[in-house]
């Protein structure tokens, strides 16, 4: 089963993994001279406020993804920018420290955008919406855009049959046929359940729902607080994995992804920590400009996320846990498309082609990713350790040791490595052996 001339692409999902795709398979279908037709069908509008238009996310584009995005001619507009991010800062309870880029003299590229078009209470243009962009090029490129959910997929008992789509709502519901159908509808879609349902052996990712919250401290207020400096913090929370304080020009994002679900009191809770109180802006709680939501992140792989003609992609096929899900969709969109131009559409194709290399990549590297997140939360509950390693940090700023220890951090945070080279990073023997004095001498004084 190959992509002939007159072949009709439909991708379910304008988010980064959909318009990603549609950006490849345009590309392939010029350089073999044929001609495609790409439809995206994306249920929110992303030139909207609030959640409407928003795909729920931190929004920080990695330095990975800006080289992959320029490498493929996608040049990210200056008005989708929100702030430029010269490094990351740490917080622990009683000591925080600097993260910088490890290989000087090079300086970190990384940026904040909004996917939507900004919280609901900002009553100017914010400038240009991340997702919005992305469409907007594969719109460029010749992808149809159809502003409407897909709301059933028939999948035929003969493969050589196309699947047929139902789109739109009540009146407007019209049917659309296609030679492959990919599915990059995230993991906040009940797609997700439908495909489960249709019994060819998909089974959608496990996921924790997330927190975003968006503020308005203005710009001079997030310049005195936290310049150009993404706030990491470790608070030895019971609940919290990861939380984080991203400023967004005029706007701070503030990140938290738990242990389990999120909900408002969790929030609560993290909002009123000593310590965070401190690190908020004045009015950080006028409900009149707050904008928060609830997200769900992928924590593993989905099963069998194939079938004849019909590939999933992005969140809702494999990502990297915790890390980079946009720079995921990159990958699996660019594996996908390969694998359907090059070797075919078929069940077979995409499980060689595709998945068995994405879970290579991705799926094996998240086996490294849970084995650090695990030593960090029992590592960050030893207080007196973490806070020690740090003060060693701070006090021997030239030292290897405090290098190594910048490089793995930086790496943790940023994601610019692989889960496995920050695994064997860290337990560099040098590394353990001059930490080995710190970490005995808080662990005396613990038991004191
Ligand atoms: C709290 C949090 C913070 C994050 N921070 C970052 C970060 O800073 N950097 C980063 O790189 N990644 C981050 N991510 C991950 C990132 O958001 C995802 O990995 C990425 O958006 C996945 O892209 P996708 O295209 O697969 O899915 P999505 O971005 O979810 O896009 C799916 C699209 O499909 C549409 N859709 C769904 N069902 C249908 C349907 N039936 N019909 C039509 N349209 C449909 C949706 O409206 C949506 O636009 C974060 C995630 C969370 C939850």
């Amino acid at each position: 089963m190959h992509l002939k001339n007159g072949a009709k692409i439909a991708i379910i999902g304008g988010g980064p993994a959909g318009s990603f795709f549609a950006h490849f398979a345009l590309l392939y279908a010029k350089q073999l001279g044929i001609k495609i037709s790409v439809t995206i069908f994306e249920k929110r509008n992303f030139a909207k406020k609030g959640a409407k238009g928003c795909n729920m996310s931190a929004g920080v584009l990695s330095e990975a993804l800006i080289n992959k995005l320029s490498e493929q001619n996608i040049r990210l507009p200056s008005a989708c920018i929100q702030q430029e991010i010269d490094g990351y800062f740490l917080q622990l309870p009683e000591y925080g420290i600097p993260l910088h880029y490890p290989y000087p003299p090079h300086k970190t590229n990384i940026v904040t955008v909004f996917r939507g078009s900004g919280p609901k209470f900002a009553n100017y243009d914010i400038g240009k919406s991340f997702d919005h962009f992305l469409l907007e090029h594969a719109q460029d490129l010749g992808a149809d855009i159809i502003l409407h959910p897909v709301t059933t997929i028939q999948i035929p008992k003969d493969p050589k049959d196309l699947i047929k789509l139902t789109y739109g709502e009540e009146a407007l519901k019209a049917e659309h046929a296609a030679d492959l159908v990919v599915g990059a509808f995230g993991v906040n879609s009940d797609t997700l359940y439908e495909l489960n349902k249709l019994g060819f052996g998909y089974v959608p990712p496990k996921t924790v729902q997330s927190c975003i919250m968006d503020i308005y401290p203005t710009r001079t207020v997030n310049n005195a607080l936290y310049g150009k400096n993404i706030y990491v913090f470790s608070v030895g929370s019971k609940f919290i994995k990861f939380a984080a304080f991203i400023p967004k020009g005029d706007f701070l994002t503030i990140c938290l992804v738990g242990k389990r679900d999120m909900d408002k009191a969790q929030l609560h809770t993290f909002l009123n920590h000593p310590k965070i109180q401190k690190m908020l802006p004045k009015d950080w709680d006028d409900p009149k400009k707050r904008c928060v939501c609830f997200p769900r992140i992928p924590l593993n792989h989905a099963r069998h996320p194939y079938t004849n003609r019909l590939v999933i992609i992005g969140d809702a096929g494999i990502s990297r846990t915790y890390k980079n899900g946009i720079d995921s969709a990159f990958t699996t969109a660019q594996l996908a498309t390969k694998t359907a131009f090059e070797r075919g559409v078929s069940e077979k194709d995409f499980e060689e082609g595709y998945f068995k290399p994405a879970k290579m990549l991705l799926g094996r590297d998240n086996v490294y990713g849970g084995i650090i997140l695990m030593a960090n939360d029992i590592i960050s509950r030893q207080k007196h350790v973490v806070s020690n390693h740090i003060k060693y940090m701070s006090e021997h700023p030239d030292s290897w040791s405090t290098r190594q220890m910048n490089e793995v951090l930086w790496n943790t945070v940023t994601g610019n490595a692989t889960y496995k080279d920050i695994f064997f990073k860290s337990l560099h023997p040098r590394l353990l052996l001059n930490l080995l004095p710190a970490t005995l001498f808080s662990l005396i004084r613990k038991n004191d």
